[in-house]
């Protein structure tokens, strides 16, 4: 089913990751140089409301916008170089892309969350 993820998707999380931690510490700008130098950014986006737009879809998900989420996002980062990314901590399954786009941090599949949120482990 949900194959081993390969060098592009986690090129791709990792963006996504980075743009995560940089809205999650408020630091647009060095993300700007750091995760998006290379990467297709519309031209018009250079000015601030460009910007805002190319992040919404992050925002929008974003409701934790604490040090916990920012530790998780880290963690995530950490688990991408050492090779352990994408699989659940608990069970470890592979976690559904889907889910990894939602959440690039994502620690538990969708099952273990939910089974940690009923308190079950
Ligand atoms: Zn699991």
């Amino acid at each position: 089913m949900t194959k081993k993820l390969t060098p592009k998707e986690l090129e791709d999380y990792e963006a996504r990751l980075k743009s995560l931690l940089a809205i999650l510490t408020g630091d647009i700008d060095k993300l700007e140089e750091e995760a998006l130098g290379e990467q297709a950014l519309p031209q018009d986006a250079s000015s601030e409301g460009g910007a805002d737009s190319y992040f919404q879809e992050f925002s929008l998900q974003l409701l934790e916008r604490d040090e916990n989420t920012v530790r998780e996002v880290l963690q995530a980062l950490e688990r991408l170089r050492n090779g352990g990314y994408g699989a659940c901590e608990v069970c470890t399954q592979p976690i559904l892309k889907e889910r990894l786009k939602m959440m690039p941090h994502a620690r538990n599949c969708i099952e273990c969350q939910r089974k940690e949120e009923e308190g079950l482990l």
